[in-house]
């Protein structure tokens, strides 16, 4: 069997992923989960269009945030929410429906989403800036 390392790169220059994982970890989680993380992609190379924020990988547990986010010009509740949700799809796999294939923000999921306490102020910010682009929520 072939096996992949997985390199991770926690520490960024505006945000270090790992203060923010432990954090939220503590806060919604009783710092139960364990989940590797890292940024990645590299912003001045990516196309202008739309760009995945934050992925999570089932298989590996990894989540994945893009680099892009790695700047003062994004507010910490903003990144903060982003990891939250990745982190929410370790505890919410998604459900199988039928023909259409499967549902993964589901209502579960949805529900303990909007438990985040700047969840209203994540939102609002993402859609005053809706022009960027910007585009998040992609699960492996
Ligand atoms: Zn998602």
């Amino acid at each position: 069997m072939k096996t992949r390392t997985i390199r991770i790169f926690p520490l960024g220059t505006t945000y270090n992923l790992l203060e923010i994982f432990d954090s939220l970890n503590q806060s919604y989680f009783k710092g139960e989960l364990c989940l590797p993380i890292t940024w990645f992609g590299n912003p001045l190379r990516e196309a202008k269009r739309k760009r995945t924020l934050g992925s999570f990988h089932y298989r590996t547990q990894l989540i994945r945030i893009h680099r892009l986010l790695d700047h003062p010009h994004f507010p910490p509740y903003f990144i903060s929410y982003i990891v939250y949700h990745e982190m929410l799809h370790s505890l919410f796999p998604p459900l199988k429906r039928g023909a259409r294939g499967r549902r993964i923000h589901h209502s579960a999921f949805r529900e303990k989403e909007r438990e985040y306490q700047d969840y209203m102020l994540a939102k609002e910010w993402e859609k005053r800036h809706r022009t960027f682009g910007l585009h998040y929520g992609r699960t492996q």
